[in-house]
């Protein structure tokens, strides 16, 4: 513990993003750069507690070691910080950028005032490393002659091909798109996690020897019965992909699009081209509707600014949340309290108010008379609890028209596409996600482990991170009998239910 009394002594402060007036006319990152005395004051807020419910249970999932490099940061030995911060994270700068932290949910100090500023503690940490060199490529010294395939890469088939690689084995990464990252690339936009970040990663990991292949659709282009006869092992990391539609009238309309649409074409177009191709879905002079909140829901809200629609709303079928934990949300639970992310705030600069609008339940699509979508028709509804289940129900005559151009549907995600699933015979569960056991991450069938968003179904980067390495651990097991590879934390606790998109 750097400071005994620093918890008194210091506030709250979060590093600043940048002004939103100024940040949604580019697709920089939305962060400024951190001061290392306020780093240092907020690092003396950790009190080091008995039980660092931070770091495990309904905290951390990757079991972070937050009071250790908390201290160290308050007494600046940044490079002992990094050395234990990657000890449990392959990818800080990931998570560092977008996690919701639950581990700040579950920080004692929370308790009775605001809590440690986590995360931004650990994005000073490795964004730092790498600013001094300190991040370099250490392949491993020997290798072990076996050879494993990861389908998917996504963070989770990242964190377990880092993992793998470290041990010896050889890892050849496939992914079906033309850059390798899953959500982390095409996904979560360049504001909030910059490429550039993504690819100084990926040529490290090249660096030690992971061998990634683009534009390999396995099931589809590249026969997977062929990999798992092949491969000494094969990971299904391919993410939960299949998005949830919105099958009300006029669906057919032009106009309306999956938020993954919408967020691929964009970024792909702005890598390409600067977006100087003009093939991506443009919200410019449009009227924009975006269905459904969470992470994806202010993705859209962030690029439909960026391109300059002329007005937006924001969907939420639930009602909206209490500013402070319920009684029913005590501490260390995730707190589900109301929260202005990064796009609420660009749009509430622009427009002058927050662009969500809770309680509706979208019932049709209206026609503009082009065969184009002209808005969207909608009611209210109110919650209630019925049998222990909270129920919805129409509020008579709320029926209203938002006018819209663009619809952008981001309201989650059923699931894995199963092609890969059904050409190999893995079984599905009860939520049709690749049947694994967390912990063992074994399919029913030999050699064909899974992890990430296609086993668990939709969640967060850092549980994708905890999958891929707790994966990597089980084939290492599989493949050697033993293994040094850690495994992370498998206490759900409440983090999983933070992730609402
Ligand atoms: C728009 C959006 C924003 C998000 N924002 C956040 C956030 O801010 N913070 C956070 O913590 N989480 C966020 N998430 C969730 C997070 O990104 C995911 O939980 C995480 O990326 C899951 O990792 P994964 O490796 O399991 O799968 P993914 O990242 O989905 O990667 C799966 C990869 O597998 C590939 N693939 C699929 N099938 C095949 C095949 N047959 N052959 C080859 N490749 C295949 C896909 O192309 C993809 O690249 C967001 C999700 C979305 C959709
Ligand atoms: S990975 Fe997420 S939960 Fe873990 S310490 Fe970082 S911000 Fe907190």
């Amino acid at each position: 513990m750097g400071k005994p009394t620093g918890f008194k002594e210091y506030d709250r402060k979060k590093v600043p993003w940048r002004l939103p007036v100024v940040r949604l006319n580019d697709y920089g990152e939305i962060y400024t750069d951190p001061s290392d005395e306020e780093l240092r004051k907020q690092g003396a807020r950790c009190m080091d507690c008995g039980i660092p419910f931070c770091q495990s249970a309904t905290g951390c999932p990757i079991d972070n070691l937050i009071p250790e490099w908390n201290d160290l940061v308050y007494n600046g030995r940044w490079k002992e910080a990094i050395e234990r911060l990657h000890k449990t994270n392959n990818f800080p700068e990931f998570t560092g950028r977008v996690c919701p932290a639950p581990c700040e949910g579950a920080c004692v100090l929370g308790i009775t005032n605001p809590p440690v500023t986590i995360k931004n503690i650990e994005n000073s940490i490795i964004d730092r490393a790498f600013a001094e060199g300190w991040v370099t490529a250490n392949p491993p010294a020997e290798r072990t002659g076996k050879k494993i395939a990861i389908i998917g890469s996504g963070p989770a088939g990242l964190a377990a091909a880092d993992q793998l690689n470290k041990v010896g084995h050889s890892v050849t990464v496939f992914e079906r798109a033309d850059r390798i990252g899953g959500l982390l690339m095409y996904g979560i936009p360049n504001m909030k996690l910059s490429k550039e970040v993504v690819d100084r990663r990926l040529r490290l990991m090249e660096e030690e020897g992971v061998q990634f292949v683009t534009g390999a659709d396995v099931g589809k282009t590249v026969d997977p019965k062929e990999l798992v006869a092949e491969y000494d092992a094969v990971l299904l990391s391919t993410g939960a992909t299949k998005a949830r539609d919105l099958e009300i009238e006029g669906r057919s309309l032009s106009g309306i699009h999956f938020a993954m649409e919408f967020l691929t074409q964009n970024t792909k177009s702005l890598l390409d081209s600067q977006h100087r191709d003009g093939r991506y879905i443009s919200a410019k002079g449009k009227r924009v509707v975006v269905v459904g909140g969470g992470d994806t829901g202010t993705d859209c809200i962030a690029t439909s600014l960026r391109h300059g629609c002329t007005s937006l709303v924001n969907f939420e079928l639930m009602d909206r949340p209490p500013v402070d934990r319920a009684e029913d949300n005590p501490w260390p639970q995730w707190p589900r309290i109301f929260r202005v992310d990064y796009g609420h705030e660009e749009a509430e600069a622009k427009y002058g108010a927050d662009p969500r609008q809770y309680n509706v339940l979208s019932k049709g699509f209206v026609d503009n008379g082009q065969g184009g979508v002209g808005g969207i028709k909608a009611v209210t509804v109110e919650w209630y609890k019925e049998d222990g289940r909270m129920k919805f129900r129409e509020v008579p005559g709320s029926e209203r028209i938002f006018e819209a151009d663009l619809v952008l549907l981001a309201m989650g995600f059923l699931g894995p596409e199963n092609y890969v699933a059904s050409a190999l015979g893995v079984t599905l569960d009860g939520r049709s996600n690749y049947a694994a056991e967390h912990g063992q991450f074994r399919t029913n069938v030999d050699k064909v482990f899974a992890a990430g968003d296609c086993r668990r179904g939709q969640s967060l980067v850092v549980w994708a991170i905890n999958e891929g390495r707790g994966a990597a651990r089980a084939i290492d097991i599989y493949l050697q009998g033993s293994s040094v590879l850690p495994a992370p934390g498998i206490t759900m606790g409440t983090a999983t239910s933070v992730a609402i998109r």
